[in-house]
């Protein structure tokens, strides 16, 4: 699926870039390639060591006895050391990176416009932050570990030969270009198939994800076999490439196998041929093929690790196209002490797609502390129209302005205090109904005021018969809490959040009239004395609006005062008798009934 076309090279960039992020951790980094090194240089001087033993025996060096053994102790030592600074360092180096790239990429995240959101799953981003990531260590970690220890061990290795006997290890490092060869053929198939094994972990998270948040419509409307069906297949996509992986990697091993075996072959040919006088000694020459049969193993674990490597880069590679994304434009200034709430509309057109409007040429004079209610069939463009507002989406043409400016001139973070969003599916974070409700710029909001707002927004009707009040863990470990209840936290959150402009987003779904009473109050109590925009449902705000307006296809097609516009008998008398005709008999929706039942029986 998602496979860019690469240039050469475009690899190496990616990994040089992931290598900035090692930049804050130079000195664990240099301690961990110091340890690596030491560790290499034990291998090289094992080798040494049976050139010493092997001379000792045939020339009966006295002193031997003691110096051999003391050699190895060290030699152990010395290697213990080594490979400890340098696994411990190097892993820290590489765990700090991998939450540092997380840090961005959640930062990154809420930053981001909300068009991203549309177009990418929660699934896929997730799947980005969780399992991407984790790859990103095993190329920074292991791979980085190995490539330093063992690529320090072969380069120590062949200097050694080198000055045993340049010759001969020339016949060595001819077959290097075959190596390389096959390295790089294993390197492109390595990246392509981590591409395929991240996107299908993505599909994976994506179907999982929707089948727990959709459990109700999977299992009601036997959407069983099919959601089995999805998930089979988003699996087996992921089985299949990551098998095409192991392929690739147990046929690189072998083959490298192969070539530093007929290499090694080849220099025991030589060096044992009758004829061919390499007048090396017995020592000397146990030493040669000692350093390079031990050649042998990092030059594996080298190709070995070049598949994590490759996934590496695959995923650093999502991960920065991520961290890439443009944030939204944020370039006001304006921060006037005070704003009213004056909100105009002007000669204003939106697409979420180019071409395709979904609001166009609406004109709207909303004056400070008054309400709209903006009512019209789903699909008319109101929550498009109250998104606009908080800049998550920006006009295609004309303005919106607060106070006689464009929106645009305020910062994003000034702008977006001065507005308070009371949203149909109120999201509850971790935490109790207090955390709630002075959740974020107002969580050091004084209890008295935490208090206040939840007394008008009736949260304390219900909050004062759980065990521990306001204090209450809502959510998973805690109560469940029901659509109302919910919705009432989010308003006393709005109410304490004192700001000149309301978007309320009303609820569809029917409540009990005891319910409804304690909501209706409670919206009374927030929309007062602010300027509020409200997507209506309920006949009681809408009665109560000081105007409504009646959307069409993103057009105003009637606005006006409730008894006005029954009078004239238009679009809004016809939307009228449609939906609240029978609202005594509206049935609640079944998502609505199920979540109600399992929690208290007084909502
Ligand atoms: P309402 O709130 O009145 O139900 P919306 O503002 O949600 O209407 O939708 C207005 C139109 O915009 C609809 O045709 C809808 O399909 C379209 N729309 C809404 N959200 C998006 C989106 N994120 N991307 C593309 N089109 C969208």
């Amino acid at each position: 699926m998602n496979e860019p076309m690469k240039a050469p090279g475009e690899g190496m960039k990616i990994y040089l870039r992931l290598l900035t992020y090692v930049r804050p951790y130079w000195i664990a980094f240099i301690i961990g390639i110091i340890g690596f090194i030491i560790y290499a240089g034990t291998q090289t001087a094992f080798a040494a060591l049976m050139e010493y033993l092997v001379d000792a025996i045939g020339e009966s060096k006295e002193d031997a006895y003691i110096y051999g053994p003391l050699a190895l102790i060290c030699i152990a030592l010395a290697r213990g050391i080594g490979m400890f600074a340098g696994n411990y360092f190097m892993a820290y180096v590489a765990r700090n990176v991998v939450h540092q790239l997380r840090l961005v990429m959640f930062d990154r995240l809420l930053v981001l416009p909300v068009q991203y959101f549309h177009e990418h799953s929660s699934g896929h981003i997730l799947s980005k932050l969780s399992y991407n990531v984790e790859q990103v260590t095993s190329a920074a970690t292991e791979s980085l570990k190995i490539a330093v220890r063992e690529g320090a061990t072969v380069i120590g290795l062949l200097i050694y030969l080198l000055i045993l006997n340049w010759k001969l290890t020339l016949v060595f490092v001819a077959v290097s270009p075959f190596i390389a060869l096959v390295v790089l053929v294993a390197s492109k198939r390595f990246r392509r198939l981590g591409h395929r094994i991240q996107d299908s972990m993505g599909e994976v998270t994506h179907v999982a994800s929707e089948n727990i948040q959709g459990f109700q419509v999977v299992r009601t409307f036997g959407g069983l076999e099919i959601e089995k069906r999805r998930f089979l297949a988003a699996s087996m996509q992921n089985l299949r490439q990551s098998l095409k992986m192991v392929v690739t990697e147990s046929l690189n091993t072998p083959f490298v196998q192969l070539i530093v075996s007929s290499a090694l072959a080849l220099l025991i040919f030589l060096s044992l041929h009758p004829l061919l006088n390499t007048g090396m000694g017995a020592g000397e020459f146990i030493a040669f093929i000692t350093a390079a049969g031990l050649i042998a193993k990092p030059l594996r674990s080298l190709t070995e690790v070049n598949s994590a490597i490759q996934r590496g880069i695959a995923a650093a590679q999502s991960i920065f196209e991520l961290i890439d994304q443009p944030v939204e434009k944020d370039q006001g200034s304006r921060c006037p002490d005070n704003v009213v709430g004056r909100i105009s509309f002007t000669g204003l057109d939106f697409a979420y797609a180019p071409g395709k409007k979904v609001i166009s040429g609406f004109e709207l004079e909303i004056n400070a502390g008054q309400t709209v209610a903006l009512v019209g069939k789903s699909g008319s463009g109101k929550s498009t129209l109250a998104n606009l507002l908080p800049r998550f989406y920006e006009p295609t043409e004309g303005e919106v302005l607060l106070d006689g400016y464009p929106l645009s001139d305020y910062p994003l973070d000034f702008l977006r205090q001065q507005i308070a969003i009371v949203t149909q599916n109120v999201v509850l974070f971790a935490g109790t109904i207090r955390d709630n409700i002075a959740y974020g710029a107002m969580e050091d909001s004084s209890d008295e005021d935490v208090l206040a707002a939840a007394e008008a927004a009736h949260v304390m009707e219900f909050a004062s018969r759980l065990p521990n009040g306001l204090d209450t863990e809502v959510g998973e470990k805690g109560t469940k809490l029901s659509g109302g209840q919910r919705q009432r936290i989010a308003i006393a959150r709005a109410i304490l959040k004192n700001s000149p402009v309301l978007i309320l987003d009303e609820a569809t779904s029917a409540l009990d009239t005891e319910s409804e009473r304690h909501i209706q109050e409670a919206m009374e109590n927030v929309m007062h004395g602010r300027t509020t925009i409200a997507i209506a449902h309920r006949l009681s705000t809408i009665e109560a609006a000081d105007k409504i307006v009646v959307m069409d296809q993103g057009r105003i097609v009637e606005q006006g005062r409730h008894a006005e516009l029954l009078k004239k008998e238009g679009a809004y008398a016809a939307l009228y008798k449609m939906q609240f005709s029978e609202i005594d008999n509206q049935a609640e929706p079944i998502t609505q009934t199920i979540t109600d039942h399992k929690q208290e029986p007084s909502e």
